[in-house]
């Protein structure tokens, strides 16, 4: 059963392309390879609604990949801003200058090569051979690992070497002979386990529609749509809380820049305190002044500032979430009477106007339009 399945799996899977794939989006049918990388590590994380309207502004901002190397890091993680997972921005940034220094400004075709590039992986490498090279090189994402799993009833936790093997190695075994069929083949995959074998509602599951291998599906054959592929259990998120500074001097801001390692590592921030396990005693007493200064703010700083800032009252709580972890933020609001001192390469006061030239994290920028310390549009250029 298995090996007739492998012999026409990507005939059938090209076929159903024709029919039912998605067209027009604007990543398709692309053969540079600069473009399809920029699609595919946009889209990792990122819904496609949000990648469809993003992806075309930053190849406008960035066309080529020497232009995206050229420009200062800040910039790509401004125009980042709002898609999360900022180590994507600069993984971005630090491959385009690898490939201007190391390959004269031209992906090399190779996914093996592919592979040793910042920020992509073998699945990734695979995409980007296959669309821009017509490589034979399979594609692992989660989806795929989905169809795979259900279609050829794969038992164990996908996290599994063992199991995760397998799967690259049916990967491989699926493709199509010809190599000119593999951007085909490529898109058919994703789109297949995007809009048909979804996770929650395939197609042979909700009955809208006939899927094409509903009678080679093992899980089908035995019932076991729902339950593979089998993932090893998450533990619950643990919560942190932290103190958030939001001093204003005139219309200027005290922003911090934050670690390039830490979490939306290179963007700027409020100043911030550690983060600390949340408890049911957080916040429930004010810090003084002093105090928070201490908790977040270089040490050179923090008699300075102690000196121009009258009080700070406590603001919002915001609780954002991560895909691993809770994150609640006090913000301590306050006014200092001077602004334009030199602070340091991470600490600064930036105009309200120009806020819109910093990659901020997603819920200080919603944080700051919603105290109108920085309209929409001021954040959008
Ligand atoms: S039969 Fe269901 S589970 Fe199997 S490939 Fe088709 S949609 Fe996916």
């Amino acid at each position: 059963m298995s090996k007739t399945l492998i012999n026409t799996f990507s005939k059938k899977l090209i076929a159903w392309h024709g029919v039912s794939g998605r067209s027009g989006l604007p990543w398709q049918g692309n053969r540079d390879p600069y473009a399809v990388w920029v699609s595919e590590i946009m889209l990792q994380q990122t819904q496609v609604a949000t990648v469809l309207e993003r992806y075309p502004r930053f190849m406008k901002r960035f066309p080529t990949v020497k232009k995206l190397a050229a420009v200062d890091i800040d910039e790509v993680l401004a125009e980042w801003a709002g898609l999360g997972y900022y180590s994507r921005a600069r993984n971005l940034h630090a491959c385009a200058k690898q490939v201007m220094q190391e390959f004269s400004g031209k992906f090399p075709n190779d996914p093996i090569i592919l592979e040793q590039l910042k920020g992509i992986g073998r699945s990734t490498a695979g995409a980007i051979a296959a669309f821009a090279f017509h490589e034979r090189a399979p594609i692992l994402d989660a989806n795929v690992k989905r169809i795979l799993a259900r279609l050829f009833a794969i038992d164990g936790a996908i996290q599994e070497k063992t199991v995760n093997d397998r799967l690259w190695q049916l990967a491989s075994d699926l493709l199509p002979t010809q190599p000119e069929n593999m951007p085909v083949y490529t898109q058919a995959l994703m789109d297949f386990g995007a809009t048909w074998c979804t996770a929650r509602k395939p197609v042979c599951i909700s009955l809208e529609k006939k899927c094409p291998f509903a009678k080679e599906c093992q899980a089908n054959l035995s019932d076991q749509v729902l339950t593979l592929p089998k993932k090893v259990a998450k533990a619950k998120s643990p919560e942190f809380d932290c103190d958030m500074l939001l001093v204003r001097a005139g219309n200027f801001i005290l922003l911090q820049k934050r670690p390039s390692k830490a979490i939306w590592g290179g963007l700027w921030s409020l100043p911030e305190s550690a983060w600390r396990p949340k408890t049911e005693k957080s916040h429930k007493r004010a810090p003084a002044l002093k105090e928070l200064l201490t908790m977040t703010l270089p040490k050179e700083n923090i008699l300075g500032l102690a000196k121009s800032i009258k009080e700070l009252k406590q603001g919002n709580q915001i609780k954002h979430i991560f895909t691993h972890r809770r994150l609640w933020m006090q913000i301590w609001e306050g006014r200092s009477s001077k602004a334009l001192e030199f602070l340091g390469p991470d600490l600064k006061w930036v105009p309200l106007s120009q806020l819109g030239r910093y990659g901020l994290p997603q819920p200080i920028k919603i944080l700051l339009q919603g105290l109108s310390l920085a309209r929409g549009d001021d954040l959008k250029n």
